[in-house]
């Protein structure tokens, strides 16, 4: 039977739920999405590390037992999960996780009694009981190496931390150890399968991590030094490393050393999983979990993927310090899950690290879903509500109208564009499936505009005027309706809600998460069909609005600290509110008169313009504003505007927008145009009377 396993980390359950964990969450869950979407029976797994001493003290610090501080936690991460839809309400995971699940105990033992009667490749015990002395971080929860902590200042001073700067304890005691170092042939020879460790530059640096030779893993600490955890089966003097209890939650979820979990979902079944990881624990996932494995004689996983971190705007790590964090409570109260989901996935070349600030995902949401895909929906359903009586159109051009119709321009060959989405359906399934979400996102994008262009060179509104154009009509609204359902199948698992709206408004019935897109056909979409209510599915964010309730600073409704004292986050959480629908034509708030006098608006004058080659939209104008070389100026208007008629034209500019670069050319300022009708058809602002270039507007 075809299934598959995805994994995110289990969470420790010692800080509350930040960007990190809602992108990890939010990868695996639209992989698990897709996959499910295809007819694949597909497990999702996400949860909470429950164990060790760092709980043990948060839960002395606030008066709890471990086990009620671990429910505290947890009851963030099930609010978060809940609020961004990623539940199994949702459709979101199958599982969240704890390691406080008694079946979880019993899996844990049976693994540790399995390593513990292994023989290593070499010949010897895999486990065995021997004295660890060492330097222990216990924010780490492991022992230091030398090149792993600061070295004191003063001599006799304990060396401190390199990751927390807090000083090392010295710790001897009895303690059971894995005998990792044996395990470095074995699992050399298990990365040589190039798709194993994930991306390419972190496999290379886990090879030479083995390479670099193995020391053996302390897996145990004495009950008397950590007793919040898996005791060793057969001595309970002794408790279980939390990393070798907490990654094998990975396997006795699905059912590996108890019975009730095998039959509820069975280890068999659903194993080797597909294990996401942020790069910082990949050696815990890439070494010593596949050891393990090895040694209880285990499948190894199907992949190990490390992803990047989410860097500031600036590319600077985020953190409270910096005060450059994203906060949960500010994206769920602002935008909407599926532009989250959507910025997270296109702005993320997976594997490498990213950038997320608020005003980068206000311009994508707006640019990509309100002017993109949103408005190719609702241009779209409105034009087939308007001229084809709210049914879906035929396809078909008659005979006797097909030289009508070729004088329009109009390709009358519809395989033209169905061989064009079903080639970037192919290419966006190929990227989706190697994790290259960008890309596959691009490609669907490549699509929206396509369609954009075909209706755009169509003219529906002209062709309206001429009732023998009607065929014509009718086959270009046809053809973007198809287009749209296309791509509300293939973006489904990276914005369910928004694909289910679009979906409804096309009239289909049920929902695009049982359609499999690789099964789609050109033609499928059956005029005659009534279409749904059309409304708007991505609104647009007023980004200055937006901005300044952000900067404002309200409160999170979240608290900020793990070990906040108080009752469990039992409050109810704050109702979902999508992003501000701004009225397109009223005024949406009020500004200083100070704030206007920081545009910079100038008379200019177009000495030339030009199409931007590869660029369907674009035109390059040399514009003067009167000062000493013109200014370079890119405009999105190259689909209403002749580039000849336009010289010699006066226009208004904004003259001290920052510069940008867009098709490798600087844009050294911007064209003002009104913008309206459901196309955005610009008109570019002018005066009626004679004016000198460079002339200021206030
Ligand atoms: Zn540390």
């Amino acid at each position: 039977m075809n299934t598959f396993y995805v994994t995110t980390p289990i969470y420790y359950a010692n800080s509350l739920p930040h960007l990190g964990h809602l992108y990890t969450m939010i990868v695996a869950d639209s992989i698990a999405r897709a996959k499910k979407q295809r007819g694949i029976d597909t497990y999702f797994l996400t949860g909470t590390d429950e164990h060790g001493i760092n709980i043990e003290r948060a839960a002395e610090k606030n008066g709890r037992t471990p086990k009620e501080q671990a429910d505290y936690v947890v009851s963030y991460f099930t609010r978060m999960t809940s609020e961004f839809g990623l539940d199994t309400e949702h459709g979101g995971y199958d599982i969240f996780m704890r390691t406080t699940e008694p079946f979880h105990y019993e899996g844990v033992s049976e693994l540790w009694r399995r390593v513990a009667k292994a023989k290593t490749p070499h010949g010897n015990d895999a486990l065995y009981k021997g004295h660890y002395e060492g330097w222990f971080c216990a924010p780490c929860a492991e022992y230091k190496t030398e090149d792993e902590y600061q070295k004191p200042k003063n001599e006799g001073d304990p060396p401190t931390c390199l990751i927390h700067d807090t000083p090392l304890d010295r710790v001897s005691e009895e303690s059971y150890f894995f005998r990792l170092s044996d395990y470095e042939e074995a699992l050399l020879s298990a990365y040589e399968r190039p798709d194993f460790v994930r991306p390419e530059a972190r496999r290379n640096e886990v090879i030479s991590f083995v390479r670099g030779g193995l020391q053996d893993l302390s897996v145990s600490r004495l009950k008397t030094s950590v007793s919040w955890g898996v005791p060793v089966p057969d001595d309970p003097a002794h408790t279980m490393y939390v990393w070798f209890d907490a990654l094998t939650n990975y396997i006795t979820a699905i059912g590996f050393g108890n019975e009730e979990r095998q039959k509820a979902v069975g280890f068999e079944k659903f194993w080797p999983a597909l294990h996401l990881v942020g790069k910082d624990i990949l050696r815990f996932h890439a070494v010593y979990w596949p050891a393990f494995l090895l040694a209880a004689g285990v499948e190894l996983p199907r992949a190990i993927v490390a992803h990047g971190m989410w860097l500031d705007p600036n590319g600077r790590k985020m953190s409270k310090t910096l005060g450059n964090t994203i906060e949960l409570d500010v994206l769920q109260k602002h935008f909407s899950i599926d532009a989250i989901r959507y910025f997270c996935l296109r702005e993320m070349v997976f594997g490498q690290d990213g950038r997320f600030g608020y005003e980068g995902l206000i311009d994508r949401a707006n640019s990509d879903l309100a002017s993109g895909l949103g408005n190719l929906s609702s241009r779209t359903l409105t034009m087939i509500a308007r001229y084809c009586d709210s049914r879906i159109p035929s396809p078909v051009i008659p005979e006797d109208k097909l030289l009508l119709a070729k004088r329009t321009g109009v390709d009358t060959d519809e395989t033209t564009i169905a061989g064009f989405i079903e080639h970037a359906r192919n290419q966006f399934l190929l990227h989706f499936e190697n994790l290259a979400f960008s890309r596959a996102l691009e490609t669907a994008w490549s699509v929206v505009a396509r369609v954009d262009k075909m209706i755009t060179d169509a003219k529906p509104w002209d062709l309206a005027k001429d009732e023998n154009q009607k065929p014509t009509l009718s086959a270009v609204l046809y053809r973007a309706a198809e287009s749209l359902r296309w791509l509300t199948v293939l973006l489904h698992p990276v914005m369910p809600g928004a694909t289910h709206a679009i979906w409804s408004q096309l009239g289909m019935e049920g929902s695009p998460a049982h359609i499999n897109p690789a099964e789609l056909k050109w033609g499928q979409l059956k005029d005659g069909a009534a279409i749904g209510e059309v409304q708007p599915v991505f609104p647009r964010i007023d980004k200055v609005k937006t901005m300044s309730e952000i900067n404002a600073g309200e409160k999170p409704v979240h608290a900020t600290e793990a070990d906040t004292a108080g009752a469990p986050a039992t409050q109810p959480a704050p109702p979902m509110t999508h992003a501000t629908e701004a009225d397109a034509v009223g005024v949406t708030s009020f500004i200083e008169i100070d704030d206007f006098a920081k545009v910079d608006l100038r008379v200019g004058q177009v000495l030339s313009a030009e199409r931007v080659p590869k660029a369907d939209k674009l035109l390059l104008m040399k514009v003067d504003i009167g000062e000493e070389q013109p200014r370079q100026i890119l405009a999105g208007i190259a689909q209403y505007y002749e580039p000849e008629k336009l010289v010699g034209r006066k226009v208004v500019i904004v003259a001290n927008l920052k510069p940008r670069k867009l098709r490798g050319y600087e844009s050294q300022g911007m064209v003002v145009a009104a913008s309206y009708g459901e196309e955005g058809r610009p008109v570019i602002a002018t005066f009626t009377e004679d004016v000198p270039n460079g002339a200021r507007l206030k």
